[in-house]
């Protein structure tokens, strides 16, 4: 290794200058240099001193008429006092530093008669117009002559992300120190030169210059695109690397029963009550066929809302049983893990009483485990998974624990895993004493440059078609304040509830007097109810100006009070419930006891209550496109139609009207999560994809860089097949690691 980015910054600047940065994060060379600047600020043009607004950025050039260093008395520190002039008005520069002999620099270079070019944000102090910490350029000094200071002055200015204790200029020169004396053999550039050829990028070194040093716009273009496109080699590159090694590592082969041997799969198929759809055959014989082999699956199922995922994931999990091994599911919430156990346990009936009087001989046990079960509870399923009593264990991400141990792990499902990153799988691939087979379920259609990114390590399968005999969904959209609408919707409910139907009705808080969402407080466990709030985002007028979210306990007790819904019953669910209480108002919405259930967020996933025709979603204007579309999946889903009401504050014309109308418009998963894209930020992509953003994605965009990074895709497999280990890539082989490195930080941070 010969690259300088290792080193320490206390080595290269000093304790003193070191200490602020690490504040910021910032420990080594490269962490410095990889701390890009935010934007960039207009140079401006040259200003005549006469005519200097307050609050303005200019750029002035002046002689130095004098400058003064003096430590004050009134705080810590000292204080450097220069004055230029144009021969006709003066103007204030003022430096500040906690000891004098950090000013000395300054001083040194501020002498009076020398002509230079200050640029900085005109203040006023005592009725005097001054610049505080101006960057400057001295002909003579800093440039040869008035057109290189020119030049110099007319680059544009780098703007950091700071802090008040670390401003943008003082990292600005940092910057400066560390990067000036720097050779190419200094720096290691992970992207191989044939690469960069390829693709035109600048070399590392350049790059580096250019991003924080520009000489214009189109240079620090040049150099972030550069940048954007190392992110994504690197990060592509790791996954190539988790791929090829997954399929060197062993699995062991879990082949379907023979015809004629006793077999859960063979048995659960002829008690199924419906057949499957072509697609749900397809996608399990793809399965049943990767179980087979002695290398483990790593698949995800993207599949449309209520195309049937849960079915296909059972039939796998019970091959894998069958050949005597165990599986595992994974929901995000207990309500729906707890579901999927409700439901395994029914469609498996006596095959799932294993060792039990009157049930099958060959029959297993489905152990249900999430982090908040009881003593006893807990200890029972946690013997059942380790003796291998139960051949399927369902549970939350408590299952990730250590102290979760199985007989013969064999598969892993993870349901519904969209905040469920590659560290997390990773975690759960080491599991077992061999690589158990994976596979992750979605009903969110993934945008391809986040299946790339996020799910990058796996292949995938999707589901399109919907069982037949659906009726399908309407949606409508009800303004808020219209009394006459808000009275049409609770009349549709009782018209609903009166034909044996069930209602939702969703609200994004918990506690009306709560300033928090729903999932805010200490209470948010398994991310139960994070309702996916937009507010910050619409640039629609305040998010304060609005009025107040809905919340489920003031809604509850409102319509427990409206004529229309008089006699029926109505539940509520959310995520500060105890489990028990969460349970058992699930079923007994599922069994029609309640006929209405007010809800948070928490019922976003998963949940399966054929029953249930309409919902009611207040507030429907603040959330994501995809999750009030998920939340929209949850009616329907039996053979009568659905209907879904979005009630709504939005103004007309504004962008969260535009979304609304654009839900109740299309009940397209694909179109949904497209639109819902253009109207997020990255940031929001990748962190809705992913539990926490990746510290090694600095300037890419998932959306917007998609064929950046495919073609880096391309690049990094090709780079990888030809060299497995890196051997011959020391630089690209560090960088993984260093990515790996920050990755395994942020995990054990979160855990
Ligand atoms: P999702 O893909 O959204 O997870 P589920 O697996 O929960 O969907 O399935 C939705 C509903 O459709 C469930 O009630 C399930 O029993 C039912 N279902 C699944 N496959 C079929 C099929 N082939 N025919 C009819 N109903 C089906
Ligand atoms: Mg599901």
């Amino acid at each position: 290794m010969t690259g300088r980015e290792g080193e320490a910054l206390t080595k290269v600047l000093g304790a003193r200058s070191a200490g602020p940065l690490a504040k910021l994060g910032l420990v080594t060379v490269g962490d410095l240099l990889r701390h890009y600047p935010r934007r960039y600020g207009d140079p401006g043009t040259l200003t005549d001193m006469d005519r200097l607004a307050l609050g303005e950025h200019v750029t002035v050039m002046a002689r130095v008429a004098r400058a003064t260093v003096r430590t004050m008395r009134s705080r810590a520190g000292a204080m450097l006092s220069a004055v230029v002039t144009d021969g006709r008005h003066e103007l204030a520069l003022t430096f500040f530093a906690k000891r004098a002999g950090a000013l000395r620099p300054h001083e040194d270079k501020l002498r009076p008669g020398r002509v230079g070019l200050f640029t900085g944000v005109v203040s006023e102090y005592r009725g005097t117009r001054q610049l505080t910490h101006p960057d400057y350029v001295l002909v003579g000094v800093d440039a040869d002559d008035a057109e290189e200071a020119m030049f110099e002055a007319s680059r544009p200015i780098p703007i950091y992300p700071a802090s008040s204790s670390v401003p943008s200029w003082r990292i600005q020169r940092a910057v400066r120190t560390v990067l000036d004396p720097l050779t190419e053999a200094d720096v290691e550039d992970p992207v191989p030169d044939e690469v960069r050829a390829r693709h035109g990028l600048p070399s590392r070194l350049d790059a580096l210059r250019a991003i924080h040093h520009p000489v214009d716009q189109a240079s620090w273009q040049r150099a972030r695109h550069r940048f954007r496109f190392e992110e994504a080699f690197v990060l592509q590159a790791a996954l190539a690397q988790r791929r090829a090694h997954a399929a060197e590592q062993e699995a062991t082969a879990r082949p379907s029963r023979g015809p004629g041997e006793p077999s859960l799969l063979a048995d659960f198929d002829a008690a199924l009550p419906f057949t499957l759809t072509d697609g749900q055959r397809a996608v399990g014989e793809d399965l049943a066929h990767e179980l087979a082999q002695a290398r483990p699956m790593q698949r995800l199922l993207q599949g449309e809302v209520g195309s049937g995922k849960t079915v296909v994931a059972l039939r796998a999990m019970l091959q894998v049983v069958d050949a005597g091994g165990q599986a595992a599911l994974l929901a995000p919430t207990e309500v729906l893990a707890a579901q999927h156990a409700r439901t395994l346990r029914a469609l498996l009936g006596s095959l799932a009483e294993g060792g039990l009087l009157g049930g099958a001989a060959h029959g297993t046990r489905v152990a249900l485990l999430t982090g908040s079960l009881g003593a006893a509870a807990r200890k029972e399923a946690l013997l059942q998974a380790a003796s291998g009593e139960a051949g399927i264990v369902v549970g939350t991400h408590a299952l990730l624990g250590d102290q979760v141990q199985f007989a013969d792990l064999g598969l892993v499902v993870v349901d519904e895993q969209h905040r469920f990153g590659v560290e997390q799988r990773d975690a759960l691939r080491a599991k077992g004493r061999v690589a158990p087979h994976v596979l992750v379920m979605t009903a969110t259609p993934i945008p391809r440059t986040v299946a790339m990114t996020v799910f990058g390590d796996l292949e995938t399968s999707s589901l399109t078609q919907v069982p037949a005999g659906r009726a399908g969904i309407t949606s409508h959209v009800v303004p808020a304040g219209n009394p006459r609408w808000m009275e049409r919707t609770w009349s549709r409910v009782r018209e609903e509830v009166d034909k044996g139907h069930r209602a939702y009705v969703v609200c994004p808080r918990i506690h009306p007097d709560e300033d928090l969402p729903a999932g805010g407080g200490a209470a948010a466990k398994d991310f139960d109810d994070v309702p996916d709030l937009l507010e910050l985002m619409d640039g629609d007028g305040a998010a304060d100006e609005r009025p107040a979210l809905r919340a489920v306990l003031e809604v509850a007790d409102m319509l427990r009070e409206t004529p229309a819904l008089d006699g029926l019953d109505v539940g509520v669910l959310h995520g500060q419930m105890a489990p028990a209480d969460k349970e058992s108002a699930m079923a007994r919405f599922a069994a029609g006891e309640l006929q209405v259930l007010v809800s948070t967020t928490v019922i976003e996933v998963g949940v399966d209550v054929p029953e249930a025709t309409v919902m009611v979603v207040f507030d429907a204007d603040r959330f994501g496109l995809s999750q009030l579309h998920q939340l929209r999946g949850r009616v329907g889903r039996g053979s009568a139609p659905g209907l879904c009401l979005l009630v709504s504050t939005a103004q007309p014309g504004t962008p969260a009207a535009t979304r609304v109308e654009a839900l109740a418009e299309t009940t397209d998963g694909f179109r949904l999560a497209t639109l819902d894209l253009e109207l997020r930020s990255e940031g929001d992509v990748l962190g809705a994809a992913q539990s926490g953003r990746s510290s090694s994605l600095r300037l890419l965009r998932v959306v917007q860089d998609a064929d950046l990074i495919a073609d880096a895709r391309r690049e990094a497999t090709a780079v990888v097949d030809a060299d497995l280990e890196l051997g011959e890539h020391p630089e690209l082989r560090a960088a993984i690691a260093a990515q790996l490195d920050d990755e395994q930080e942020e995990f054990l941070e979160r855990a």
